[in-house]
């Protein structure tokens, strides 16, 4: 009996027999990763899962029209956000509680034909872990592990929205907030709360979020108690998607790479 395949990119929509039948080794598993966190007083809880599947959705449908055998699995919603752990909402994991459960979604995938992971990940708090949760599937399975961001705004990071967030608009500010209101306006606060930009941060030469030599530890309180840091003032849809498509660009582009990507 032949497996019924339905039209579909969602690994999960498939039955086990048709999985089996329909993916190879060339066939690449994408994770979206996000987190449910704390966002302002203005942006859901879910911004970052929210982000993390629709560019992972919107991405796998264009590079498999193109012949890429890219499958969505389900998202991972709950993920490293201690540095949120003082907000309430903030629904959060251990990093090595989730770094467990990245390296058994990946024993489970080392059972099939695939041999390829893409972690698609829309909260920078996972990305350290990331890294590590690949090479632990390279080790133990033998998988080809990836992982990167989003990629919303022009940088991979999303923190350069707008010049005077000074590189700072990490988290709720002008490209997050625009992104929402382009996926979903429904679920943006209609009042915007202030700029809330380290500027003392933003003045080092060495010390900084993203990008920089010298990493520091905080919490998003450090920062004050809206738990913004950027700039949400002026954030709009029409930017948002702007944004948005530079992200299905990028994580297209890089699932392309990927495809075609040898160790030697
Ligand atoms: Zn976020």
């Amino acid at each position: 009996m032949t497996a019924f395949v339905p039209a579909t990119r969602r690994w999960a929509d498939l039955s086990g027999p048709a999985l089996v039948e329909v993916t190879s080794d060339r066939s690449i598993a994408v994770i979206p990763i996000g987190a449910i966190e704390h966002h302002g007083p203005h942006l859901p809880l879910r911004t970052d899962a929210l982000v993390a599947q629709a560019v992972t959705a919107a991405a796998v449908e264009r590079v498999a029209a193109e012949g890429i055998d890219a499958w969505v699995l389900p998202p991972i919603e709950y993920a490293k956000s201690d540095e949120h752990h003082w907000a309430p909402g903030t629904l959060w994991l251990e990093g090595t509680t989730l770094l467990e459960q990245l390296v058994e979604i990946g024993r489970s995938i080392s059972l099939t034909p695939v041999r390829t992971v893409v972690f698609v990940n829309g909260h920078g708090g996972n990305v350290m872990l990331l890294g590590w949760a690949n090479r632990e599937l390279r080790r133990r399975f033998g998988l080809r592990t990836f992982s990167m961001p989003s990629g919303l705004g022009g940088a991979a990071d999303g923190t350069d929205g707008r010049p005077d967030e000074r590189g700072q608009g990490i988290h709720a500010g002008y490209v997050e907030t625009s992104v929402v209101m382009h996926l979903a306006p429904e679920l943006v606060a209609p009042e915007l709360p202030p700029r809330n930009v380290p500027e003392k941060i933003a003045a080092m030469r060495y010390i900084g979020f993203n990008r920089m030599p010298v990493m520091f530890g905080w919490t998003s309180d450090d920062f004050g108690p809206t738990g913004v840091i950027g700039d949400p003032t002026g954030a709009n849809a029409e930017d948002g998607g702007r944004f948005f498509e530079t992200g299905v660009d990028f994580v297209s582009d890089a699932l392309r790479e990927i495809d075609r990507f040898e160790f030697a």
